[in-house]
């Protein structure tokens, strides 16, 4: 069987005060990447996150307070739609879609992926549809979703496994990936960036700070075993995984 690879999908970039991501930062701007993942297998299309909703690329009304934290960096046709689309995959096809989480930055994009069965945590997915302390309340755009409660092998046959990873939001999920090179983990929000496994520095705000640095353990004991983790939002990391690995 063919294994499954990952290609990383430039979905836009945002600029902000390294204090906001980072509880030890200060006013310096950085730019962060905002991924999507296609993860190509056998059985089918898989993309992890959908990244920003395209009308981001003119107006930010939509973010409210959030828009004076986060300059959005996102051209026409940015979004993740036409990313698939460039890589040959029919954004209107039977896609399934893991999300991570419900924050702007990753379930925006769902709108242009209409067709998509969406795999999120059942908490996840109440509260953000809620929009309970989100900010930006998720639309529900009638979705085939499949609510699941930890842990979920996506096609049953141990190559995409959906791991809970909360902290950062009450049902944030990571997604571990068995590639021909070994084990990967799109680790969302679950960790912003690569340094983050090592100086252990998290974001000031957090759903749960003590359930984040769990899930952050997690990681930390995946990468021990030879896993590569992937962070949610590391230019560097992103950079090296735009073309298919
Ligand atoms: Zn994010």
């Amino acid at each position: 069987m063919t294994a499954p690879t990952i290609t990383g999908l430039d979905c836009g970039w945002m600029r902000t005060q390294s204090r906001t991501l980072s509880s030890d930062g200060g006013r310096d701007e950085i730019a962060i990447p905002v991924p999507a993942w296609l993860v190509r297998h056998p059985a089918g299309d898989v993309v992890f996150d959908a990244g920003l909703h395209p009308d981001l690329a003119t107006s930010t009304e939509s973010l409210g307070a959030i828009a004076k934290a986060f300059t959005i960096v996102l051209g026409p046709n940015g979004t993740v739609g036409p990313r698939l689309a460039e890589q040959g995959v029919d954004p209107t096809g039977p896609l399934t879609v893991v999300l991570s989480h419900g924050h702007f930055d990753h379930a925006g994009g769902l709108v242009d992926l209409p067709n998509a069965r969406v795999i999120a945590n059942a908490d996840e997915w109440r509260a953000a549809v809620d929009g309970d302390g989100y900010g930006v309340t998720m639309p529900d755009l009638g979705h085939d979703v499949l609510r699941i409660d930890g842990v979920h092998d996506v096609f049953g046959d141990g190559t995409l496994t959906c791991l809970p990873t909360p902290g950062h939001t009450c049902g944030h999920q990571s997604l571990r990936v068995l590639t021909a090179d070994g084990p990967v983990i799109l680790a969302g929000d679950a960790c912003y960036f690569a340094r983050t496994l090592d100086d252990e520095v998290l974001p000031p705000f957090a759903h749960d700070h003590v359930r984040q640095l769990e899930s952050l353990a997690m990681l930390q004991r995946e990468r021990a075993t030879g896993t590569v983790i992937v962070p949610g939002h590391d230019a560097e990391m992103f950079n090296s995984m735009t073309s298919t690995r």
